[in-house]
């Protein structure tokens, strides 16, 4: 049984569907506080069988006790966390509460339950600013908001948990850009509230949900003076997971491997692609730049490739349809969590 923290939200539910389909027993455990219970019913719908949740906080050891006990779990993919960088700096303790002391719960109960296969969700945040690109796994680390501090300091706990106890395979795996959705435009991406990312964001403007996108600066030193970032079908993330559960066996101590494309596109590129896509005219202003953006962040997925025998599919035009066709068919999201 694989336990998956954090498994109703974005990334975690488009893993739960690949994972059944590779045949796996999951559990998902996630307290709701950015997710809805009808993306569960929406995942039972594609899975087309049960799917075991239990609606708790990963800071609750008394109920992560109880779910160690009474399933046989022999690995964890951990996604359970805050994602809002801007919020983070707003409220560094909640997210160094939920994100750092919420993990630290949850590697306290693997150890006492002998369960020492982990899966975490980090984040390309963790490069900072690149000094080159593309941006490979033993470049330096760094971070500049509470959030990416979360994401750095669990890596560090892991590593240090398996220096500590060679039992240990833990699997970071650092995410650059996801978007899209699945296919059948039953699950997808639902912000709470104004969407900081940019995808969703366009997605909103081309639904009338919102009047235009604000672009934050167009003066950067990238092509069209845009920042330029790796896009991911969340799609190709989730069987980035599977590939890693298949793997986690054979590894010892702890392995970072970056989940991207190798691509890089402007944020004038994603509006084209968006507007050919969904044939909606996207109007966009420029704005100045945003606190703390990089100009161009990419990944070099070539270790992904040789490591776990992983590479992204599906291309730009591709995640544009699926955010365009789950946007679309749910213009409220999953209607369920508040809407700003
Ligand atoms: P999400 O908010 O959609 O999913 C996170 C889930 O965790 C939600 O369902 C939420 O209810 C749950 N959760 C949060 N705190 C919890 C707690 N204390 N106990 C139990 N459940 C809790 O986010 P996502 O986009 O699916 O991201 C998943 C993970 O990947 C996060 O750790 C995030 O930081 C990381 N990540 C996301 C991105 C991105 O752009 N989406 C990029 C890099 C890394
Ligand atoms: N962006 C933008 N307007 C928005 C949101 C984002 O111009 O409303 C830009 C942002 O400056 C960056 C790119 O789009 O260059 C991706 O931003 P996002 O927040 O999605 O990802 P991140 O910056 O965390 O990589």
């Amino acid at each position: 049984m694989i336990l998956i923290t954090g498994g109703a939200g974005y990334i975690g539910s488009h893993t739960v569907i690949e994972l059944i389909n590779a045949g796996y027993d999951i559990i998902v455990y996630d307290n709701f506080s950015n997710s809805s219970h009808e993306a569960i019913k929406r995942m039972e719908q594609i899975a087309g069988q049960p799917i075991k949740v239990v609606d708790a906080d990963i800071k609750d050891k008394a109920k992560l006790r109880e779910t160690f006990k009474n399933y046989s779990i022999n690995a964890v993919i951990h996604f359970a966390g805050l994602k809002a960088v801007g919020e983070s700096m707003q409220k560094p303790l909640k997210y160094y509460n939920n994100n750092i002391s919420g993990s630290i719960c949850l590697f306290e109960i693997m150890s006492e339950f002998g369960c020492k296969k982990i899966v975490f969700s980090s984040s390309a945040t963790v490069y900072g600013e690149p000094r080159s690109l593309p941006i490979s796994e033993n470049f330096p680390l760094s971070a500049t908001n509470p959030y990416g501090r979360s994401k750095l300091f669990i890596e560090d706990i892991l590593r240090d948990i398996a220096i500590s106890d060679n039992g240990w395979k833990i699997l970071l795996l650092r995410y650059f850009n996801p978007v899209g959705a699945h296919t059948s435009a039953l699950i997808g991406e639902d912000p709470n509230g104004i969407p900081n990312n940019l995808m969703p964001f366009i997605s909103q403007v081309a639904v009338g949900k919102r009047e235009y996108l604000s672009i934050f600066g167009d003066d950067y030193d990238t092509p069209d003076g845009t920042g330029v970032r790796d896009y991911i079908h969340v799609v190709d993330l989730a069987q980035g997971h599977l590939k890693a559960l298949q793997k986690i066996d054979d590894i010892q101590g702890t392995v970072a491997v970056n989940l991207g494309t190798g691509k890089g596109y402007s944020v004038l590129d994603m509006v084209g692609a968006f507007e050919k896509a969904s044939g909606k005219k996207i109007s966009y202003k420029i704005v100045k730049r945003r606190l703390g953006d990089i100009a161009v962040c990419y990944a070099n997925p070539s270790f992904a490739k040789e490591f776990l025998g992983w590479e992204a599919k599906l291309d730009l035009a591709k995640m544009c349809e699926d955010t365009w066709r789950w946007q679309s068919k749910n213009p409220k999201g999953y209607d369920t969590i508040h809407q700003a």
